[in-house]
């Protein structure tokens, strides 16, 4: 057999049934996350109004630079493949006059995002996020718990070695004080910038020069000033109330202040978790407050916090931490059968299995029993039921359990009953 012509695209992948389990594990226990906390799920469409992800006159990120799939459709309108996902529920939020609910609303999500980003390991450019957003509450204790559902989510998979980063960047009213200062200190600097795209962000986005990656670019960032310095009143009451929290809920966090945001929607919070010995292009969770977004996008102010995971990091960090997926407890059957008659009986024992919530699989027909029980293996079969002339004529089947070799003969309605079970389920008794 050849391989076909075709691959998948360059920075995709295709996950295959095996690495499913990993997968089907983390999209659940989200899932359970949000629920415990009462976020309910929102879908919104895979591609949005490019004006969604590219707003403002100037604004320069990498993310909205280079990194979208943008595209004119065949009507003319100008669309981009969801690069994250704060920002349609946002627009999904106002769209559907969510304000005039009670606040604040808690909405999670797990889809999809597309960048056009260097493929790397962990880092696709179709990938998968679970997040989480809380609009409509500017208090403290919602940082909280948004903090405490990401670092649950993770502790409770089974991650360990995880550092919480946490920083303030201020809001309006003194981040501007602190940008001046930022500046100031760079600029004292100038000759020391040995990065074009850092003397470039000196003049555009500031910010952006403490979350560099460059080697020749840390030293300087050691040594700068740091936001939480240049907290106004209001800010600096909305850190220490949150600090408290965590303290409250033993969650143990470090500050980190190079942890900034370089658009000016971001508000206050801002935290990262990161595995061990990674540096922050291994975090796995990122989030923060944006109080400035959905008066951006056409609202009328109102505070929002949130954080997206993903889930292919996560996964690599299961994976290097040799944390299995749970094994597939069900049971799933193999129908063997030798004959024209067997088939036909196994055809309706199997409609009949599966309406009892049996997962049950027709062997290959025209095969030995040996090759069929082979099948079984290869599908991960628990359970086989071998039929031929004699069991249809005796009205007695056999049941093989595959995985501890052991088999009985059973009528069919005591076989059908005995593997719709509970027990064999694998559900509590
Ligand atoms: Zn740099
Ligand atoms: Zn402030």
């Amino acid at each position: 057999m050849s391989a076909s012509a075709f691959q998948a695209p360059r920075g995709t992948r295709d996950v295959l049934p095996d690495a499913q389990g990993h997968k089907r594990f983390v999209e659940l226990a989200a899932s359970r996350a949000a629920a415990a906390f009462g976020y309910e799920r929102i879908d919104t469409p895979t591609f949005e109004d490019a004006g969604l992800f590219v707003r403002g006159v100037g604004e320069t990120t990498d993310i909205v630079e280079k990194e979208t799939y943008t595209f004119k459709d065949r009507g003319g309108d100008l669309l981009s493949l969801r690069p994250e996902g704060t920002a349609p529920v946002c627009r999904s939020y106002l769209q559907h006059g969510m304000r005039n609910r009670a606040q604040p609303v808690r909405l999670h999500y797990i889809c999809p995002m597309f960048r056009y980003d260097r493929p790397q390991a962990g880092r696709y450019r179709e990938l998968s996020q679970f997040g989480v957003e809380i609009i409509g509450d500017a208090d403290p204790a919602v940082d909280a718990e948004v903090i405490e559902l990401g670092w649950g989510l993770l502790r409770d998979l089974g991650l360990s070695g995880m550092a919480l980063l946490l920083n303030s960047i201020g809001d309006p009213a003194c981040r501007p004080r602190y940008v001046a200062a930022l500046r100031e200190y760079y600029e004292a600097r100038a000759d020391a910038i040995a990065h074009d795209e850092c003397r470039r962000r000196l003049k555009s986005n500031p910010l952006r020069l403490l979350d560099c990656k460059e080697a020749s670019c840390r030293a300087l960032i050691q040594s700068a000033p740091s936001s939480i310095e240049h907290l106004c009143a209001e800010c600096s009451a909305h850190w220490n109330e949150l600090l408290a929290c965590l303290d409250q809920l033993r969650i143990p966090y470090r500050l980190d202040s190079r942890l900034v945001r370089g658009l000016d929607y971001y508000t206050r919070t801002v935290f990262e978790i990161t595995p061990p010995g990674a540096g922050s292009q291994g975090t796995i969770l990122a989030g923060g407050r944006y109080d400035g977004l959905i008066e951006q996008i056409g609202g009328s102010p109102t505070p929002g916090i949130g954080f997206a995971a993903g889930v292919e990091r996560i996964i690599l960090n299961l994976q290097e931490q040799k944390i299995p997926a749970p094994a597939d407890a069900g049971t799933k059957v193999l129908l063997a059968h030798l004959g024209p008659d067997a088939k036909k009986f196994a055809l309706v024992l199997g409609s009949d299995l599966r309406s009892r919530g049996v997962p049950a699989i027709l062997a290959p027909a025209g095969r030995s029993l040996k090759a069929q029980l082979r099948y079984a293996s290869s599908v991960s079969a628990t359970h086989a039921v071998i039929i031929g002339e004699r069991e249809i004529e005796s009205g007695t089947l056999v049941l093989r359990d595959l995985a501890h070799s052991r088999q009985q003969n059973l009528s069919r309605r005591d076989l059908i009953a005995s593997l719709a079970s509970p027990v064999m389920q694998g559900q509590p008794q």
